[in-house]
């Protein structure tokens, strides 16, 4: 059996067939664009998605589509990549394919991913954390993928470092962990400290035995590591998939969230976990939105 799924991100679209009981990619194919409009993106999706189908018409049913962005439904309530808040993208692409569209956040899709067909496979929970741009999570529970009432579970990047006041995060609030950690929010805080380089340079600055680089990193690394052992804690899980461009380029990072892991989450917990990276690289969201279609 065969589906479809997108992944879609500001300027590209990724289209593939996949192969649902092993989650191999059949076919696939992509296209970039500079129109960001919803006409431009639906069209430009539609037109891929419908000429995979063509070519493979045992692909029967929903489409699947991870998306970089807060969900709704059918609806995009914020997808800062793209700059839309409040767009109905579902319903214009299930009309221009003829067929249902679901919308998944690209995290969620990406953690679907390694636990259906990659370095989660065989687990029934799952926790993955993403540090690349921003930290982002998934949470797989008892084989069911947590969304929450308002579809926002597992947004790990804004849980609190403090009880009141620190760092101004993107999403508007102060204190957040993505406001010390992540390309982007690193990356500035690097800046603003003197350091030149992106937050993945960071690990060797402090390596090197820089002591600016040293407290920036012991603070941000050290927050991480610990709010993921408390999230072991909580979900027990059984395996904790890494992964993200920050944290597949940087060893130190992944072997302190292993020590903390191992020595700040509750002993059954900490005992039962497997900590892996993930396997499916740049394929784990669009493998997983078609197996969540
Ligand atoms: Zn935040």
């Amino acid at each position: 059996m065969l589906s479809l799924g997108v992944d879609l991100g500001g300027t590209t679209a990724r289209v593939a067939v996949v192969e649902r009981s092993t989650g191999r990619i059949v076919a696939s194919e992509k296209q970039t664009w500079t129109d960001r409009s919803v006409e431009a993106v639906v069209s430009g999706t539609a037109a891929l998605l419908n000429r995979l189908a063509a070519a493979h018409p045992e692909a029967t049913g929903s489409v699947g589509v991870g998306f970089a962005g807060m969900l709704r439904g059918p609806v995009v309530a914020n997808a800062p990549n793209l700059g839309w808040r409040e767009v109905d993208f579902g319903t214009p692409l299930s009309a221009a394919v003829g067929r249902p569209v679901r919308l998944v956040n690209d995290l969620s899709a990406a953690a679907w991913g390694e636990y259906a067909a990659g370095a989660a496979k065989g687990t029934s929970d799952a926790l993955t954390v993403f540090v690349g741009t921003g930290v982002g999570s998934a949470i797989i529970a008892g084989g069911s993928l947590l969304s929450g009432v308002s579809q926002v579970s597992g947004e790990f990047g804004h849980v609190k470092l403090m009880v009141d006041g620190g760092r101004l995060c993107g999403c508007g609030q102060q204190g957040c962990l993505e406001a010390y950690m992540g390309g982007m929010k690193l990356g500035e805080w690097m800046k603003e400290e003197g350091l030149s380089g992106t937050a993945a340079d960071l690990e060797p600055l402090a390596a090197a035995g820089d002591a600016t680089a040293r407290r920036l990193y012991d603070f941000a690394v050290g927050h991480l590591a610990l709010a993921i052992a408390n999230q072991v804690t909580v979900l027990n899980p059984g395996v904790l998939v890494l992964g993200g461009g920050v944290l597949s380029r940087c060893p130190g990072m992944v072997q302190r969230i292993r020590e903390t892991v191992a020595r700040r989450s509750t002993v059954a917990s900490a005992a039962a976990v497997k900590i892996v990276m993930a396997s499916l690289g740049d394929d784990s969201g669009l493998v997983g939105a078609a197996l969540l279609s």
